[in-house]
């Protein structure tokens, strides 16, 4: 991330995402040679209650499977009645929903509104250790991300704001079909990366088998 001397080894993604084996129904180890990178002090230590932000984020998302449920129900639950104030300054807006599926069956759910600055920080640096474990060299452009797991709620043009981001999501989910994924926690995090000659690169995540997010590095 900077030119800072490094003194550690930083984990991409971070390991809170990853369930601990006491937490798994199963006994599962989900926390198989998970990447490092190394890292400065400063991003290292900088990067905890990033982390936790994300980690929140992922756990309360709509798509994602039962490993990400249990999380919700174990580890973050726990952080959550440790540290109250954290927990509830992540909930800015939070609102009751309610989902209408396909089929006509209706869920009642709750929103929040996502700090876009921090989680998308939080996937980029994530983009960057991931680029760095790839290449062996850092990455010191631009960068936009790109998830249809974030949905406009009050906008006015929320319903059609929304269908186009669902409409790109599904077009680079596709576009990543068939690419080599990395990733030894497969039911956790996966990753793929394509990359042009003109030195620009998409780096996809797919975390709990369902969430999708897709960080370009790119010269702006
Ligand atoms: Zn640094």
């Amino acid at each position: 991330m900077c030119d800072a001397p490094s003194t550690s080894r930083e984990h991409v993604p971070p390991k809170c995402i990853f369930p601990e084996k006491k937490d798994s129904p199963k006994g599962v180890d989900f926390r198989k040679n998970l990447i490092k990178v190394p890292s400065c002090d400063r991003h290292n230590s900088h990067k905890s209650k990033d982390d936790e932000y994300l980690m929140f984020v992922l756990a309360s998302a709509f798509r994602g499977n039962e490993h990400k449920s249990n999380h919700f129900a174990s580890k973050v639950l726990r952080a959550f009645s440790r540290k109250p104030h954290v927990y509830s300054h992540f909930m800015v807006s939070l609102s009751p929903i309610m989902l209408r599926y396909p089929d006509g069956k209706i869920e009642h759910s709750a929103s929040f509104k996502v700090d876009l600055r921090r989680f998308n920080n939080a996937l980029f640096q994530i983009a960057c250790g991931l680029f760095y474990y790839q290449y062996r060299t850092k990455w010191q452009g631009g960068y936009k991300v790109l998830t249809n797991e974030l949905l406009a709620l009050d906008s006015p043009n929320a319903v059609q704001t929304n269908e186009v981001v669902q409409r790109v999501g599904e077009k680079v989910s596709k576009a990543f079909e068939g690419q080599d994924r990395y990733g030894e926690n497969d039911k956790i995090f996966t990753y793929s990366i394509i990359s042009d000659q003109y030195d620009r690169h998409a780096i996809y995540m797919k975390f709990y088998e369902g969430i999708e997010i897709t960080v370009l590095l790119v010269n702006l």
